[in-house]
């Protein structure tokens, strides 16, 4: 039965549950062809104002929000792995002395392959990181030369080696399909070679030819061919049949797990619980007000910007001190954060649809209501009876709620049916 979240006397949503804590390092060797994230080639001349700025931001963050607790951490970007040695460790060390850091956090670095040596291996060990997300992208070398990678598949495998002999036992490795130029060959070919790695953790993405880069020009200039969606849905099913039969559990659309190793960062994204972002560009989420509606906000993306104004910051936290409740305004006053925006309550009924729903494992509508206040089985009763009828919805029970398996190839479609007034 539905119960609408009720309080009137104090904040419904508090930090006590802890928060996740993602770090943007805006750093890479080179810029991939197709990548449209916000880091840079060419600017490490600034790593140390970088430094600097992002210990200033942590540990501001830490004084206005009261020293939370942090259940993971996430150093992506960008390529963490590509900093000077000695700064995971610094950034990691910052983070220990400002927050709580759950005994078990989860600490996730993203790493190049290259950059995996054994000496950055172990440093990265030393320095407190738990996991490690590797960007494999592909075991063909000619589509790893296409996507401007600067790794071959035995260089990607051999990191992935020295990872385990520095003692790490979760490891993440992402792959891209749907690449032009790439057959069903090649792509078996890639999920048997990675298998055989047997890491903890795959992430699987279909390639998206991003706005102003360059893999988006040589398409429409016609000097790589279109890819083809078809070919991609078929690649997409070839990797959920050989990664069942491989033991691995299909947990969220893109992402697949040994038992009991999903990634706890992204699953608090999907759970939609608090997160704070540090870092050129990062973006947070935290509780507001008294019907705890997610303030989302975002980091000034220039480096050099977001450093002068990192330093600002620190000067204002340690006048304001301790924020007496986190609000959109106190938010929208910190120096560093570039903008920001509560979200009413059809954007709230949305994202908790699409967030749940991203997760196999689908949701449990009542208590999603509960959490948000918003009755959502009410509000889309209708969206819900046609998903349903058109088999792209499957109900357990009364109120648990999922994708159906044909569904998960067109779960964008999905979800833009829960965004109706
Ligand atoms: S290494 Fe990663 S973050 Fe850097 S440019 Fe390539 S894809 Fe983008």
């Amino acid at each position: 039965m539905f119960q609408p979240a009720q309080s009137h006397d104090h904040p419904a949503f508090t930090l006590d549950e802890g928060i996740s804590l993602y770090v943007h390092v805006p750093f890479c060797l080179s810029k991939c062809p197709y990548c449209d994230f916000n880091t840079y080639q060419g600017i490490e001349s600034q790593f140390e104002d970088f430094l600097t700025a992002v210990i200033r931001e942590i540990t501001a963050w830490s004084v206005v929000l009261g020293r939370p607790t942090v259940n993971t951490i996430f150093l992506g970007g960008g390529t963490p792995s590509y900093l000077p040695d000695g700064d995971v460790a610094r950034i990691l060390d910052a983070i220990a002395r400002n927050y709580r850091v759950s005994d078990d956090a989860e600490i996730t670095a993203e790493c190049n392959p290259n950059d995996l040596i054994p000496e950055k291996c172990a440093e990265i060990r030393a320095a407190g990181i738990n996991r490690v997300s590797i960007g494999v992208q592909s075991m063909d070398n000619g589509l790893l030369a296409m996507l401007g990678r600067r790794h071959d598949a035995d260089e990607a495998a051999e990191a992935l080696e020295r990872c385990r002999r520095a003692g790490f036992d979760n490891v993440n490795l992402d792959l891209m399909y749907g690449l032009p130029q790439q057959s069903l060959d090649q792509w078996q070919d890639t999920v048997a070679r990675v298998v055989s790695l047997a890491p903890e953790h795959l992430s699987l993405y279909s390639l998206t030819l991003e706005e102003g880069t360059p893999l988006r020009r040589w398409v429409q200039q016609g000097r790589l061919p279109e890819p083809d969606p078809d070919l991609a849905a078929d690649m997409y099913e070839h990797a959920r049949a050989a990664l069942a039969a491989a033991g691995y559990h299909h947990y969220e659309i893109s992402n697949w797990t040994l038992p009991g190793l999903g990634s706890e960062h992204n699953l608090a994204y999907w759970r939609d619980l608090q997160w704070v972002g540090v870092g050129p560009g990062a973006h947070s989420s935290l509780r507001v007000g008294d019907a705890g509606s997610a303030c989302r906000f975002w980091t000034v993306r220039s480096p050099r910007e977001y450093a002068r104004l990192a330093r600002d910051w620190e000067m204002n936290a340690a006048q304001a001190g301790l924020w007496p409740a986190v609000s959109a305004d106190r938010i929208a006053a910190v120096p560093t954060v570039d903008g920001s925006e509560v979200s009413d309550e059809a954007t709230t009924a949305a994202e908790t649809m699409f967030l749940g729903l991203r997760l196999l494992d689908g949701m449990d509508i009542a208590a999603a209501s509960a959490r948000t206040g918003i009755d959502l089985s009410d509000r889309y009763r209708q969206e819900l009876a046609e998903l349903k009828e058109d088999g792209l919805l499957v109900w357990e029970g009364d109120t648990r709620l999922r994708l159906a398996e044909e569904a998960y190839l067109v779960a964008n479609q999905v979800f833009t049916r829960f965004l109706v007034e």
